[in-house]
């Protein structure tokens, strides 16, 4: 058996290394022209962002829970109204729900992991304002089924698309299916920056102007406040890094779909484990891999045992659904969901993963089945 290595379950610091000296060039300049909040950066790495997505409009916001905050207020979400999000994402598209006033209300996940139309439907009110589709572990939901319960009920969606840029279903990239939706830069998020960031995409002009307000204290472009805002701007630096990043974002999601690859070739005969769907099991679906996340029998077990083999895994949301949070007062019985969390685990999933750390990984997962 192949040495011993040590693989993190995302590796920081190599996202800086792999072109050290261009961002230290990057970072110099900005710092010399003294160029730090919404300089010409952040407005070029909007429309590069918005280019690449095919949208009117691309905001940046200082996170991507900021960004679901806004995106929901502009989109008329407020106090006494419902929105439906899947149990198994993280608490800040609950909590942007939350603070906007409204309700969130959790749905189940389907055997992809990702918010189930048919629970969606399920728990539809008349209260129902909005739906908020989660494009969970790089992957799009089924978007044809939850446009057509959008369309039947008159449900605004807003997406969650933290974890998905440059996913698509059915030919139509996530972040373009509804009124807005939300992006992620968190460090290991498939475009991550080095610090937070985050953005709003839009087609709808109106909600754009609102998030363009409400991002910078409700000051329009004269400088009047026109309305009650926020402070939540994309820095200047991390919209410099971003757009470089961008560049190269598609060659980043073939890296990550020939890591995914690997693992299939490598587990997939493994039958205590059962892997993402494959790069061409469903032609419907372009997935780029934010996460691999694995459902495995005896799954402490097993992340025990690559702990100590030096392999870091990750259980997502510290392995609480929304649904089992007690303390945010949330009661659902959500059967899909409870025991997805009694089996999945996310294996290591960069675009710096090499095949050697692929195959070292499938390895001990074979031997620690026997
Ligand atoms: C990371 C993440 C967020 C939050 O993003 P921030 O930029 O850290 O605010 C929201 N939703 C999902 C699904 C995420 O994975």
């Amino acid at each position: 058996m192949a040495e011993k290595r040590k693989i993190p379950f995302f590796d920081y610091p190599a996202l800086f290394q792999e072109h050290a000296e261009e961002y230290m060039d990057l970072v110099r300049g900005i710092f010399e022209r003294g160029a730090f909040i919404l300089q010409k950066e952040v407005t070029e790495f909007e429309t590069n962002l918005a280019r690449y997505l095919g949208v009117k409009h691309a905001i940046g916001v200082g996170n991507c829970t900021d960004g679901l905050i806004l995106a929901l207020q502009a989109a008329g979400i407020r106090a006494g109204d419902e929105v439906i999000l899947p149990s198994h994402t993280f608490v800040a598209t609950a909590s942007a729900i939350h603070h906007v006033g409204a309700k969130p209300v959790l749905a189940d996940c389907g055997p992809d992991h990702l918010m189930d139309p048919e629970s969606v439907l399920s728990m539809v009110t008349d209260k129902t304002r909005a739906i908020m589709p989660v494009q969970l572990n790089g992957r799009t939901c089924r978007m044809d089924a939850l446009t057509e319960i959008a369309a039947k009920y008159n449900l605004i969606i807003v997406e969650d698309a933290a974890q998905s840029l440059g996913s698509s279903y059915k030919g139509r990239k996530a972040g373009t299916f509804g009124a807005a939706a939300a992006l992620s830069f968190y460090p290991a998020k498939i475009l991550g920056c080095f610090g937070d960031g985050g953005a709003v995409v839009t087609d709808d002009d109106k909600i754009a102007e609102t998030i363009r307000l409400l991002r910078d204290h409700g000051r329009n472009k004269e400088g009047r406040v026109v309305l009650w805002g926020y402070n939540s701007r994309l820095d200047n630096l991390q919209a410099a890094v971003l757009s470089d990043r961008l560049q190269r974002h598609d060659e980043i999601i073939e890296k990550r779909r020939g890591v995914a690859a690997l693992y299939q070739r490598h587990l997939s005969d493994i039958k205590e484990v059962v892997l993402p769907l494959g790069l061409d099991d469903d032609k419907d679906h372009f997935d780029v891999y934010q996460n691999f996340e694995i459902e495995a029998e005896n799954r402490d077990g097993l992340r025990g045992y690559l702990g100590t083999e030096g392999v870091g895994t990750l259980i997502q949301w510290g392995g609480t659904p929304l649904h089992k949070m007690k303390d945010l007062g949330f009661t659902a019985m959500l059967p899909m969901t409870e025991k997805l969390f009694e089996r999945c685990l996310m294996l290591p999933m960069y675009h710096s993963l090499s095949s050697g750390d692929v195959e070292y990984i499938s390895e001990r997962i074979r031997k620690f089945y026997g």
